[in-house]
């Protein structure tokens, strides 16, 4: 789960890291509020989507009177914001933050994240702040330092030194540089954090260290001890069909080609993926019924896939072990019937009364065509819809 970089900063401040003063708003006039409660001479505008890149998409602006802040507030909010983590469509913004503009001497890079290769928690500092990181890592991966936390010792001093050090945080910075390394795990280790990245960290013209950005993802599956981070949800920065699932327990996740499969079981949900891949076609979504799919359930992972204009074809791939595949052919029949299927339809099934349900299936006089193998079934879908 994704959060708003106000809510990031929220968290951070609970921890101890310097953030600048900023408030959260909703209307051009709640910004302009904003900055005069703030007061100053400098204000940036910050739209709030759950994407990163937003300063080059036109999404932070600087404002140097109030007049100002009513001008930009008014050109962010209601944009659609393309970055380069939106993809081309963008994503409409409905938030700002209005922040006290801060006297940026140096940009820094830390994160503290969850590495998949090494199976560890890494922390990452850079010299290069204020970039996408992929892009220091690809063209000079040498101004990234990485250090790895054991976590019955936490951030070392050795390695807070190695990280500061080699960022070239100046000397009488680094105590406070450290600190907010050693908060930033916290933070990190406490919420169930699988990345809390503050891009840029920065260096005040006072020698303040403070964090000017905040992204953070959370492990979902740990999400039920946090009550607190789960209040932090935005269903609006939300695929609306995934959300639309979750409320039937259906697993689902919208992915870009045309044919939708529903299948039972995470695994074979993603071989049956991988198989219409293999067979030169692109899954237009994950999909896990689970184990006790009711039709009810069926029918609604129906609707839900048919929902997408790019499905040409659906994939129906079980294997039938204690769900028995004549529990699902009944709700396949039934869902077909009733959302009016008009696009290819393949059915594998295997195991648990496997007869029956294919008995069921060649009954009910739909066009709904059978396979008994995933090859078959993937030759014949993709076939059905090229
Ligand atoms: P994103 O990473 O989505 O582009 P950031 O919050 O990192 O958004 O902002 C982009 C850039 O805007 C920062 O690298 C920084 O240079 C500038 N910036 C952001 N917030 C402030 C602020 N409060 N004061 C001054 N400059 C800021
Ligand atoms: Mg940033």
């Amino acid at each position: 789960m994704k959060i708003h970089e106000y809510q990031g900063k929220e968290l951070l401040k609970k921890f101890g890291v310097v953030v600048p003063r900023g408030i959260f708003c909703a209307t051009v006039d709640d910004a302009v509020a904003a900055a005069e409660t703030l007061g100053g001479k400098i204000w940036v505008v910050k739209a709030q989507i759950h994407a990163g890149g937003r300063g080059k998409g036109g999404g932070v602006k600087l404002a140097r009177s109030l007049a100002e802040v009513r001008q930009v507030a008014g050109e962010i909010l209601g944009m659609q914001l393309v970055t380069h983590q939106t993809g081309p469509e963008g994503q409409k913004v409905r938030r700002l933050l209005v922040e006290e503009g801060a006297d940026i001497r140096k940009e820094y890079y830390v994160a503290a994240l969850t590495d998949r290769a090494t199976q560890k928690v890494a922390m990452m500092a850079s010299s290069e702040g204020g970039m996408d990181i992929e892009e220091v890592a690809h063209a000079t991966p040498e101004k990234i330092i990485t250090v790895f936390i054991d976590p019955a010792l936490g951030v070392t001093d050795a390695q807070a030194l190695q990280l500061a050090d080699g960022i070239g945080v100046p000397a009488a910075s680094q105590a406070q540089a450290i600190d907010t390394f050693r908060k930033l795990y916290a933070c990190y280790m406490e919420t169930d954090a699988s990345l809390a990245e503050i891009n840029p960290l920065i260096l005040e013209g006072n020698g303040t260290i403070k964090a000017l950005d905040a992204k953070f993802n959370f492990d979902s599956n740990a999400l039920y001890r946090h009550p607190e981070i789960v209040a932090y949800r935005d269903l609006d920065e939300e695929d609306a069909d995934e959300i639309e699932a979750s409320k039937f327990g259906l697993a689902y996740i919208s992915l870009d080609g045309n044919i939708g499969c529903l299948v039972n079981g995470a695994g074979l949900a993603m071989a049956t993926m991988d198989t219409i891949k293999l067979f030169g076609a692109e899954p237009a979504n994950f999909l896990d019924v689970g184990g006790g799919a009711t039709a009810e359930k069926v029918t609604e992972a129906f609707k839900i896939m048919l929902k997408n204009p790019k499905v040409k074809g659906i994939l129906v791939n079980i294997f039938g072990g204690i769900m028995r595949c004549d529990t699902i052919a009944n709700g396949v029949v039934t869902a077909a019937r009733e959302v009016h299927l008009s696009v290819p339809l393949v059915v594998r099934m295997k195991g648990t009364n496997e007869d029956i349900g294919k008995k069921i299936l060649a009954d009910s006089g739909l066009p709904i065509i059978t396979a008994d193998s995933m090859a078959e079934a993937a030759t014949k879908i993709v076939a059905a819809v090229k």
